[in-house]
């Protein structure tokens, strides 16, 4: 399966990358991981927003889901008429949250838009991808994605502070798409981000082959991150930029 950045700035999106956004494809088949503010633009660098198939949102923050909004206007009033509803899976209140979001008057919500349905910690199947869900440690309810296909496993952190959940979902993953948002150092607060470091021990832990690291807040010194994950991981560790793009 091919993995493509579409957003990687943490909390916020920043001069050079949209939030949180990554598009997943196999067989034609096209997945989205979230799509924080500021990644609808950049998505239309690599695919026609008609042909994204279905969205998973790790969690019901602005830097993982608000770009809904205007892919709602763009699949409702689309010249060539109302686009065919996809999946769209979340955490408990996805819809009334995005629709919140979108207008607060509006009566008739999102459902002519997304098929909306809750994240479970079970097995789903969408399209050609086998998926899996752990619930992780942010301080809304917030999910880690196990994406399957053809032999191949990517895992996708979400936010998560440290998390034992996480570390097993990953367990012997090809790829681990983890975020960190800290760099070491004292009174950090607890349950809600990943050091550098945290990032590299639970890939470490998960002994998956390879560890990409995103996530980085525009105010966070994204190197030190990167050298501290490497240095708690053995293996192929780098940091990830917009528009990269990776066969997993
Ligand atoms: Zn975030
Ligand atoms: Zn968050």
């Amino acid at each position: 399966m091919k993995l493509t950045v579409i957003g990687c700035s943490g909390s916020f999106p920043g001069p050079d990358s949209p939030a949180s956004s990554y598009l997943v494809e196999h067989e034609g088949y096209r997945l989205l991981l979230d799509l924080g503010s500021g990644a609808l633009g950049a998505l239309q660098r690599h695919v026609d927003l008609l042909d994204i198939n279905a969205i998973v949102l790790s969690h019901l923050h602005s830097d993982h889901f608000l770009d809904l909004c205007p892919y709602v206007v763009y699949r409702r009033y689309h010249p060539a008429g109302p686009a065919q509803r996809i999946p769209l899976l979340g955490p408990a209140g996805t819809h009334d949250r995005v629709a919140m979001a979108y207008d607060p008057a509006a009566r008739s919500g999102l459902r002519d838009v997304f098929d909306v349905s809750k994240v479970v910690a079970e097995e789903r199947e969408l399209g050609p991808f086998r998926l899996r869900f752990e619930r992780v440690n942010h301080p809304v309810e917030a999910y880690a994605t196990r994406v399957e296909a053809a032999g191949r496993s990517l895992v996708y952190s979400g936010d998560t502070g440290a998390s034992e959940a996480l570390v097993e979902l990953a367990r012997g993953a090809d790829v681990l798409l983890c975020e960190a948002s800290f760099v070491d150092g004292p009174d950090l607060p607890p349950n809600l981000h990943l050091t550098g470091r945290e990032a590299g021990e639970h890939a470490s832990k998960a002994e998956v082959r390879r560890l990409l690291v995103t996530h980085i807040p525009p105010w966070t010194d994204a190197e030190q991150v990167r050298d501290e994950a490497a240095a708690a991981f053995a293996a192929d560790t780098e940091l990830v930029a917009p528009d990269a793009e990776y066969e997993v």
